[in-house]
């Protein structure tokens, strides 16, 4: 053999680029071809509204992200997404090394940001089921319905620890009581497939090309902030972060989670984003997490709050934290031209570049995207399927939680007969699928109304269910006049909240959003009544309860609402979901949770009543 064949077959064979090699020497071997300035480009991730194929393919990005609030073309198909998505895989392929990018989008009930998806419950009324196998089927729909669309990264699951409903993301977290969210926790293997048995501690997992990477969220205390005041401050000992706020990430880690994301908030005073002690020093020494860690979107800003002239300390600050990738650095060029010096001035070893971009290159290998980069139209009947609207029916069934039904001395009132002369359906989340979705549900804040996609309403889902000879009357805010002289058999009154994420949601009084409470007090007092509540998280309601027969908290049901609550409501299955969160009787009670030495909930952690299924051909 010539020496010159000799170059053009070692030119060709690259290892990084064998299959049959193991990961670590396809890393290794990577790392050592990388430049300085594309090691940096894979530790970014921009939005894919502020990007190009040739920003892609120049800088070697590593990532892109849809954010919650910066979803293009809320209509587009599955196919227009699988389009877009491998337009900017190419551009990525076509970088001087080719290194692929990951796709990651806030895929937290359901794929909830594309039109036609299945939206699921939020993770509050998930807790509620207290049915791993059942969360766990649902991170597998939620995978297949990512896939659909081309994109192979979630920003889930949110394993915060709520400790105060006051705080606007107290929907997203599963429990108060650490416990339930450890149990959740199983979600992670839906979403990303289960590791084998003999799977090492801490390494990212990925069972194919129908599973997504998943990202456990937000490291850590999120939950835990002062007045649940979003991004705040959490003051905790030592002893109460290990068994409240951190469990959930050792079990995340345990089954195989690829990602971590920081969280806003600080911890004791310090930034999250720049606790080194907790990044570097528990997260990926002690606990051995061999992902990679991501911030939060532009949360490196926010260690020394903007003007952006402190940029770079903030980004020196969060890179030497542990910080493995910055979700929106700003600009690219300027994010790689500081990055470059803080290296060449010894402010950053290169030590700490590498670790970062192993961790990146890691999970890119374990997911098989230098194998296969694109995506095909495989998955696309996946999107809003009728098994995954069954699933989330379920889901939402079991997700609700009966509060009262009728006094102990009387005969409960549900299940309610599906047979019935006249039923008043009323309430401003009666018919309104964007209140019953909640936040993070098409955009970032939600919507309101019924027809931004599809998905079946309180309302629809009751005039489904009765009998045909039943009417329903239907009215948002009725006139007490008219409730009373319609002659109901009995109303089904439907109140709550209005959508909200993140910081907008911080509420200190938790409060049934109008008219909710004046439709209370003018339908119940006249006619027998069932309130259901759609709310991210307990609300005062103790004045109401005197005036209601029953009472149900449906927390946010997602996309299949209608179909869920009929299906409880009416008796074709019981009610068995519990508490995940303490009900309050009056907010200066806050916080109070389970195991509080001045416990004295409305509800406690756990009640729920149960019913017995009665039309469910039980003879
Ligand atoms: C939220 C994260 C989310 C990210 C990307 C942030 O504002 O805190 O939970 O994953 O945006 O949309």
């Amino acid at each position: 053999m010539t020496s010159v064949t000799k170059a053009a077959e070692s030119e060709a064979y690259l290892k990084y680029k064998d299959p049959k090699l193991p990961i670590n020497r396809r890393i290794n071997d990577l790392l050592g071809r990388m430049t300085l300035a594309e090691k940096i480009g894979q530790m970014a991730q921009l939005d894919l509204e502020n990007l190009t194929a040739t920003t892609m393919r120049d800088y070697s990005i590593g990532s892109i992200l849809s954010g919650g609030g910066h979803v293009p073309r809320l209509r587009a198909t599955a196919g227009d997404w699988i389009n877009k998505v491998n337009e900017l895989q190419r551009a990525s392929l076509s970088s001087r090394l080719g290194i692929p990018m990951i796709y990651g989008v806030d895929a937290v009930h359901g794929h909830n940001n594309v039109y036609k998806a299945t939206i699921f419950p939020h993770n509050v009324g998930l807790g509620a089921t207290r049915d791993k196998e059942l969360v766990k089927r649902i991170g597998a729909a939620t995978a297949l319905e990512v896939r659909a669309t081309g994109i192979n990264y979630a920003f889930a699951p949110c394993i915060a620890v709520c400790r105060d409903p006051r705080w606007g993301r107290c929907y997203e977290s599963y429990s108060e009581d650490p416990n339930v969210v450890i149990e959740m926790t199983d979600i992670i293997l839906g979403l990303q497939g289960e590791p084998p048995a003999n799977a090492r501690k801490g390494v990212p997992y990925l069972g194919g090309r129908d599973k997504v990477a998943a990202c456990a969220k937000h490291f850590v205390g999120d939950g835990g902030t002062t007045k649940g005041i979003n991004e705040n401050n959490t003051v905790i000992d030592w002893h109460g972060l290990l068994s409240i706020h951190m469990p959930a990430y050792y079990h995340a880690i345990i089954k195989g989670v690829n990602t971590v994301m920081v969280s806003y908030s600080s911890l004791n005073g310090k930034k999250m984003h720049a606790n080194r002690d907790l990044v570097t020093g528990f997260l990926k020494n002690t606990l051995k997490f061999r992902g990679f860690v991501i911030s939060d979107w532009q949360g490196v800003d926010k260690i020394t709050d903007l003007p952006h002239s402190n940029y770079s300390d903030s980004l020196l600050a969060a890179i030497q934290a542990g910080i493995d990738m910055v979700m929106i650095p700003h600009n690219h060029t300027e994010f790689i031209d500081i990055l470059t010096d803080h290296v060449n001035n010894n402010r950053i070893p290169v030590s700490r570049i590498d670790d970062a971009v192993q961790r990146i290159l890691r999970v890119k290998f374990v997911m098989g995207l230098f194998e296969e980069p694109l995506a095909d139209q495989t998955f696309v009947n996946q999107l809003g399927s009728q098994e995954h609207r069954d699933l989330a029916r379920e889901a939402v069934r079991k997700s609700l939680v009966l509060l009262k039904n009728g006094e102990t001395s009387d005969r409960p009132i549900i299940p309610l007969p599906k047979k019935a002369s006249r039923i008043l359906v009323a309430g401003t989340h009666a018919n309104n699928l964007g209140y019953q979705c909640g936040g993070w549900s098409l955009t970032w804040q939600g919507f309101s109304g019924d027809n931004q996609t599809i998905g079946s309403t309180i309302l629809s889902g009751i005039e489904e269910a009765v009998d045909p000879s039943t009417e329903i009357l239907y009215s948002e805010n009725p006139d007490p006049a008219f409730v009373k002289s319609s002659n109901f058999s009995y109303a089904i009154v439907v109140v709550g909240e209005p959508p909200y994420a993140e910081t907008n949601g911080d509420s200190l009084n938790l409060t049934i959003a109008e008219p909710g409470p004046s439709v209370i007090a003018d339908v119940c007092g006249q006619v027998k009544c069932v309130v259901v509540l759609v709310s991210g998280r307990p609300l005062v309601i103790e004045p109401y309860l005197p005036s209601v027969d029953a009472f149900v908290a449906a927390w946010l049901p997602g996309s299949e609402a209608g179909h869920g609550v009929a299906d409880v409501l009416f008796g074709d299955y019981g009610f068995t979901g519990k508490l995940s969160m303490t009900w309050f009787r009056t907010v200066d009670q806050l916080p109070m949770n389970v195991g509080d030495a001045h416990y004295d909930p409305l509800f406690p952690f756990g009640f729920g009543l149960s019913t017995v299924p009665i039309n469910a051909g039980l003879d």
